[in-house]
């Protein structure tokens, strides 16, 4: 096992990975950015190093500053967490060939999911459903385009290849709308992400979020840890989260479960990932696969019993996937809600100082957070403090417990979205279940129109 393990992230993850080395016996080394210095989280590292200014170009997507930290601190490998550098091909590179650990896939893998072309081909080669649309990507020429477009039939979704973070989609129902918009997300993706190549998938009109946990080792074996429910969205980012998915039929998941570990063993995929897909008619079809840690793996680790990020520890340090598939057992429902400092109407940020912090607590209650009283959330990085998660043997057990979490919970000097996820846990189509991605959108225009009339 490693005797040292550099957090690669801030916040509530920073917190979380820091835990998982703690309870292996591994010393850690916070990097953090000057907003962060005073973080709790940080003093609780065995060692911290300042990687930078608050902006996260120059601090946490800093490679130079991480990389000669970790030679600093004499660590064996760095944990990116989520976001930041987690799915950055060329950070993973640069780690390695430094001499450190990357806690997560190879450079190549990496490489190859994050092109989402590239992902959706090695998918389809691996028997994995996928959404139909384009071969590859769109060509140049406009006739061309439109031949595909009619042949998928609209509504169609134009995506950037090199997309993410629900940014570079572009929905298209019609062919006079077509070259237009194929257009115009070229050149976003070309701005933002510096990849002009877009792919053409066909708009599935009301589907669920539905994905797939697995995790692998160095060796190719590979195991799936149940799915999860994140179809509750609000601008393609996910709001509550919950495993196992709502009403959907369990040997298709099987199926589907064992398909994505298969396509980890032929990709020699290593270390933890998750396989999205949309869920419609009966059908999935796959979207995309993120190389990282997801940000609602606690859900998956109450109906497992496996704490994903130890393991994803081990697997690195080199350790053989102690699981096999038949031991993983899945058991109960469990549910999170992420708060975010914001409006939990109009959803501005409300960064500031937290002056009351009383998280709840009781039976099948875990609060993931790095916050507290007295910390300062800084208006520089993502809004989300922490996260909420219910465990109960039944999904409505895990809804009464949520509720009643969400109730004891206090938090006061900034606004949260508390009240939203209050409002949400008594939802009538919510506690029914197996509600579709644009349902919060439609529920949050319909409160505003109730707004605006009175
Ligand atoms: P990102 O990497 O930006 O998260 P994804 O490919 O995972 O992009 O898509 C994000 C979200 O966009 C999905 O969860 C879904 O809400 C929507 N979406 C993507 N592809 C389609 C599609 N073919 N049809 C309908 N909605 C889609």
């Amino acid at each position: 096992m490693f005797e040292k393990v550099l957090i690669a992230n801030r916040g509530e993850i920073a917190l979380r990975v820091l835990r998982a080395c703690r309870e292996l016996g591994i010393r850690t080394v916070a990097v953090h950015s000057e907003a962060d210095t005073e973080a709790k989280y940080v003093k609780l590292a065995d060692e911290s190093v300042c990687i930078g200014p608050p902006p996260s170009a120059q601090s946490y997507l800093n490679i130079p500053a991480i990389i000669s930290a970790a030679e600093v601190t004499d660590s064996e490998a760095i944990h990116p967490g989520y976001g930041f550098l987690s799915e950055n091909a060329d950070f993973a590179e640069r780690v390695e060939k430094s001499g450190f650990v990357f806690i997560g896939p190879r450079p190549e893998t990496i490489r190859l999911m994050g092109d989402k072309v590239s992902a959706k081909e090695a998918m389809k080669v691996a028997g994995v459903p996928c959404v139909p649309g384009s071969e590859g990507a769109l060509p140049d020429d406009p006739k061309e385009i439109a031949i595909i477009a009619r042949a998928v039939g609209y509504p169609v979704i134009i995506k950037a290849a090199g997309g993410g973070g629900g940014r570079g989609m572009r929905v298209v129902h019609t062919e006079a709308a077509l070259i237009n918009a194929v257009n115009l997300t070229r050149s976003e993706a070309q701005a933002a992400f510096g990849n002009p190549v877009v792919y053409l998938e066909k708009f599935l009109e009301d589907p669920r979020h539905i994905e797939i946990q697995v995790m692998a080792d160095t060796y190719k074996n590979a195991v799936w840890l149940g799915e999860r429910d994140c179809s509750m969205q609000r601008r393609h980012q996910k709001v509550i989260e919950e495993a196992p998915a709502p009403a959907v039929n369990r040997r298709l998941i099987g199926r589907i479960g064992d398909r994505c570990a298969e396509a980890c063993r032929k990709m020699g995929y290593r270390g933890a990932g998750t396989f999205e897909f949309l869920y419609e008619g009966g059908e999935f079809y796959f979207i995309e696969m993120n190389t990282r840690l997801q940000v609602e793996h606690p859900v998956t680790e109450l109906t497992t019993g496996i704490d994903i990020v130890q393991a994803q520890i081990r697997v690195a340090a080199g350790e053989k996937l102690w699981l096999r598939q038949r031991d993983i057992v899945t058991m109960g429902h469990a549910i999170e809600c992420r708060i975010n400092a914001e409006d939990p109407f109009k959803f501005t940020p409300s960064p500031g100082k937290i002056t009351t912090w009383h998280p709840p607590g009781g039976p099948g209650i875990r609060v993931d957070s790095h916050a507290y009283a007295g910390y300062t959330v800084p208006p520089h990085y993502d809004s989300m403090i922490g996260k909420v998660i219910a465990f109960g043997d039944t999904r409505d057990q895990a809804i009464r417990r949520m509720r009643i979490a969400l109730s004891e919970m206090m938090v006061d000097g900034i606004k949260t979205n508390i009240p939203l996820h209050q409002e949400l846990m008594r939802d009538e189509r919510f506690v029914k279940g197996g509600t579709s991605i644009h349902y919060l959108e439609e529920k949050l225009a319909a409160r505003n129109e109730v707004a605006k009339g009175s």
